[in-house]
């Protein structure tokens, strides 16, 4: 189409929405289709965090509001994350935008020019290189592995800087691996950073509160304090507190920064809802007890996916520590094929058959640059989880191995 920008037509829409959108439109036709496309979890917001919206309304905080965000929100951010990281910002650190996602985005439009640089260890979330594409600079993808836990090496991120480089994505715990960094793990590549001055962190740590097991969260310029001044800190209330559909982010870091990216926000969205931003307040300021529980569903339910995915032939996956996700290897699978005489050459291929013929929404792994793989969400209850597992396990006992396979 003559009308699309150049820019445009390199970027790919995004994989978790496809994937979750064709699920939408198969129930719609009257399909039972489990959806574990999305990450997203299930629960309810809590009340008090819905009181306090509802009571934003009804006192008339309806208007615009500042593009970075109501004071008290900062000032509740800047409380979290002294007591949650030990990091010490003033309120003109901070800015809120419409989700983790927004804020990511605004800080690439802000920083990069054409055919800057930007790091990130794969698999990575389905949004990172397009987000990099769209903001003018070049995407570069430093794979990692299995074996070392889907965690970056340092001498790997040694390898891919150059002068052009600008950032280092890192997203801990990761979606889709659910890897973990440990402070060691971050401290090495600090370590590696300290020899590139012009490179800055991008920490992404919107699943901070969902690890598992022993294991501790860690962010950059918590771990590497010297790291701060080229930090930029984002998280948000959308994991942790179930509060997808609310839109709000936060982001911390050094002022400059903090106000280009208030101009790129206040000259397109101008701010997040004044109603979310209220809640974000009471989600942040408020009871905290329920992330415990919450955690615990999910640690829960990490496991009972774990192990049923393994009992499957040809699927095998290990237990992340972190995240909500199960990233499930369906390499012995590919070559296959369906009781209707399809090849199942690729991971989206097998994630459709599994659409099709199991009636279960995942995202093939080649969203998030790594093929062979899908991801399955586990923030879903259990009967569902049960229920696809199940369902996954009839559909791959449908397929017959082709000659090609050994
Ligand atoms: N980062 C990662 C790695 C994510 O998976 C998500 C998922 N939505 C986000 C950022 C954005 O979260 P939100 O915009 O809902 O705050
Ligand atoms: N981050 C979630 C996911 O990866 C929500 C969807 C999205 O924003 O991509 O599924």
């Amino acid at each position: 189409m003559g009308i699309l920008s150049a820019k445009l037509s390199a970027v790919k829409p995004s994989q978790t929405k496809a994937m979750t959108a064709l699920a939408a439109s198969l129930k719609a036709e009257g399909r039972a289709i489990i959806t574990l496309s999305q990450g997203e979890p299930d629960f309810d917001t809590p009340e008090n965090i819905s009181r306090a919206a509802i009571n934003a309304i009804q006192v008339g905080h309806t208007k615009y509001t500042a593009v970075a965000g109501i004071t008290p929100l900062r000032e509740a951010v800047v409380r979290k994350f002294q007591r949650e990281n030990n990091l010490t910002f003033s309120t003109d650190q901070i800015t809120v935008g419409c989700g983790a996602k927004q804020l990511l985005y605004n800080a690439l439009v802000a920083t990069l020019d054409e055919g800057d640089e930007v790091v990130f260890p794969t698999p990575c979330w389905v949004s990172y290189p397009e987000m990099v594409k769209l903001a003018g600079g070049v995407p570069v993808a430093v794979d990692t592995r299995l074996r070392d836990g889907f965690i970056l090496k340092p001498e790997d991120l040694r390898a891919a800087i150059t002068p052009k480089t600008k950032w280092l994505m890192l997203n801990s715990p990761s979606n889709p691996t659910g890897a973990v960094y440990s402070r060691k793990n971050l401290e090495d590549l600090a370590e590696v950073l300290r020899d590139f001055p012009n490179v800055w962190v991008l920490a992404d740590d919107i699943y901070e509160h969902l690890v598992y097991g022993d294991t501790r969260f860690y962010t950059m310029a918590e771990v590497a304090p010297d790291m701060a001044g080229r930090t930029l800190t984002v998280n948000g209330v959308s994991k942790s507190y179930a509060m997808t559909g609310w839109r709000v982010g936060y982001a911390a870091g050094p002022v400059e920064l903090i106000k280009a990216m208030n101009t790129v926000q206040g000259q397109s969205t101008s701010h997040t809802s004044s109603i979310s931003q209220y809640a974000a307040v009471e989600a942040l300021n408020g009871d905290q007890s329920f992330i415990q529980k919450f955690r615990d569903a999910f640690e829960a339910r990490r496991n009972l996916v774990v192990k049923l995915i393994n009992d499957i032939p040809g699927l095998r996956c290990e237990s992340p520590q972190g995240a909500f996700y199960i990233f499930v290897g369906c390499q012995a699978l590919l070559g296959s094929v369906t009781p209707s005489g399809k090849s199942l050459d690729t991971d989206m291929d097998f994630a459709l058959y599994l659409m099709e013929e199991a009636g279960v929404a995942v995202v093939p792994g080649s969203g998030f640059l790594a093929d062979g793989f899908i991801r399955v969400s586990y923030a879903s209850s259990e009967q569902e989880l049960n229920g696809a597992c199940t369902a996954i396990a009839r559909a791959v006992a449908k397929l017959a191995k082709s000659p090609k396979m050994a």
